[in-house]
């Protein structure tokens, strides 16, 4: 028996004695089938090949990467706070010396996660910190490895400890969340946004879009309900899904900005 996972997009299955038939992200249109078909590893096996760099990037934010480059390939973070610490994101790899990196800064209280993008290894990570899983309940159909620790949180916003916030943005997904970070970037504010708000690769500007490696784009209505619900909360930093891909100062405008270029583009 073992929890097989998907080489493409890292996503960890239910204990079973076979691997599953295929991959439901993968053949979902937002994701894809890599190019030699559908393929299984495990995490013993990851273990083997792959390791997690970690690197603090401010004051209480440490990214997490794998390499090499595993599945879709995006960071996850350690958000420290006085109250407690989050990881935010997670990576299929969860390996010991991650785990210790983490317990050194004394451990976590919760995981929270954008999208089912991003799910992996998800109950792995519960499990080895003993903490909830945070996901929004309208992506509960995504959840493939279903596990105690998994609390749906409903609505548009859910309050961690620490002064967090999760905001259910939708768009990419109907649940997708990014995290606001009240004490990010000198305490001007900073959002951590996964796939939901994505930077790209200019790193002065962001793009909203429900299948990102397919290229199809969310309506008009969709962007602004992204704008919108992020608007209350301020932050001048963006930390996106990928590394380096991250909006260091003037967030918000480049929101707006983004924003209205990208409804310019799909307008009549
Ligand atoms: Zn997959
Ligand atoms: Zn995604």
């Amino acid at each position: 028996m073992a929890c097989n996972i998907c080489v493409t997009c890292g996503t960890q299955y239910a204990d079973a004695e076979h691997p599953p038939g295929h991959c439901e992200i993968c053949e979902e249109e937002r994701q894809f089938v890599g190019l030699d078909g559908q393929k299984w590893t495990t995490l013993d096996e990851l273990r083997l090949t792959h390791r997690n760099r970690a690197e603090e990037l401010e004051p209480g934010l440490t990214e997490f990467e794998t390499e090499p480059r595993f599945g879709i390939g995006q960071r996850a973070y350690l958000l420290e706070t006085p109250r407690g610490n989050v990881l935010w994101d997670c990576l299929a790899l969860q390996d010991d010396t991650t785990t210790a990196y983490i317990r050194e800064r004394r451990g976590l209280t919760a995981i929270a996660i954008s999208h089912p993008h991003y799910y992996t290894t998800m109950v792995e990570w519960g499990e080895a910190f003993d903490v909830p899983i945070w996901l929004h309940e309208d992506d509960q159909q995504w959840v493939m490895r279903p596990d105690d620790r998994i609390s749906f949180w409903s609505g548009e916003a859910q309050s961690l400890p620490g002064g967090l916030t999760l905001i259910r943005c939708g768009g990419h997904f109907e649940g997708g969340t990014v995290l606001h970070w009240p004490g990010g970037a000198g305490g001007r504010g900073a959002l951590l946004t996964g796939d939901v708000i994505q930077v790209t690769p200019d790193r002065r500007s962001v793009s909203f879009m429900y299948s990102y490696p397919n290229y199809i784009p969310l309506n008009a209505a969709a962007v602004r309900r992204v704008v919108a619900a992020v608007e209350p909360f301020p932050f001048d930093r963006i930390y996106g899904a990928f590394r380096h891909m991250t909006i260091l100062q003037g967030g918000m405008a480049t929101v707006h900005r983004s924003a209205a270029r990208y409804l310019r583009a799909i307008s009549d």
